[in-house]
């Protein structure tokens, strides 16, 4: 059988020792990169997964989120509640009310499931790291919690100028520019 690596050749006797030692000189010069948290705070980047925010107003209880977390990790509880009809002779409709929203960061994997499948915009990722607990039950964050955690969710970055417009705001602004039309019409006829 041919053999699979070419034969070493002998090297010269010491050389490892100097490229380790000039290996080790090198770093000795350079700048240690040293980060003193907690006296500084690390620099982020914007996407940083450190903790799940609940924007709770935007969230349905369809419980898409809670289905496909791969660590069962968020628990929610609701109950129905039925909604006059918005119009006499209309219907009564029945609407989701949740009751728990919580997520216990001592399973989460942070993978970031939930908030790709969330259809209605109520779960953020906010950069807050520092919420270690010396009780593992003290990391189930509750709807409560997770409220606030909002108020440290950053900004979406800004759109790109060259991008399509998204639907939404197409929509919203065919609707803006159709009932100022018909507010300058009535005004016309009352003249
Ligand atoms: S980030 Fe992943 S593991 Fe954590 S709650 Fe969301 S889906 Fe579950
Ligand atoms: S997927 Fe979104 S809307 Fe549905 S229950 Fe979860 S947070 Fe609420």
């Amino acid at each position: 059988m041919a053999p699979l690596l070419p034969p070493s050749r002998p090297g010269i006797p010491g050389s490892g020792l100097a490229k380790g030692l000039a290996v080790t000189l090198r770093t000795m010069t350079k700048r240690s990169h040293t980060a003193q948290y907690p006296d500084v705070q690390p620099e982020l980047p914007p996407r940083t997964r450190g903790v799940i925010g609940l924007f709770e107003e935007n969230c349905t209880v369809c419980m898409l989120c809670a289905r496909e977390c791969p660590d069962w990790c968020i628990y929610i509880d609701s109950h129905k509640e039925t909604v006059p009809p918005a119009a006499p002779g209309g219907r009564e409709r029945s609407r989701n009310v949740l009751d728990r929203f919580a997520i216990d960061f001592a399973l989460c994997m942070y993978c970031g499931i939930c908030i790709e499948v969330c259809p209605f915009d109520a779960l953020f990722w906010s950069p807050e790291f520092e919420y270690a607990e010396t009780d593992i039950h003290e990391l189930t964050h509750e709807r409560d919690k997770l409220r606030e955690w909002m108020w440290t969710v950053p900004e979406p970055p800004a759109l790109d100028p060259r991008a399509e417009e998204p639907k939404e705001i197409t929509a919203a602004r065919k609707a803006a520019e159709k009932a100022a039309a018909a507010a300058a019409a009535a005004e016309g006829e009352q003249r």
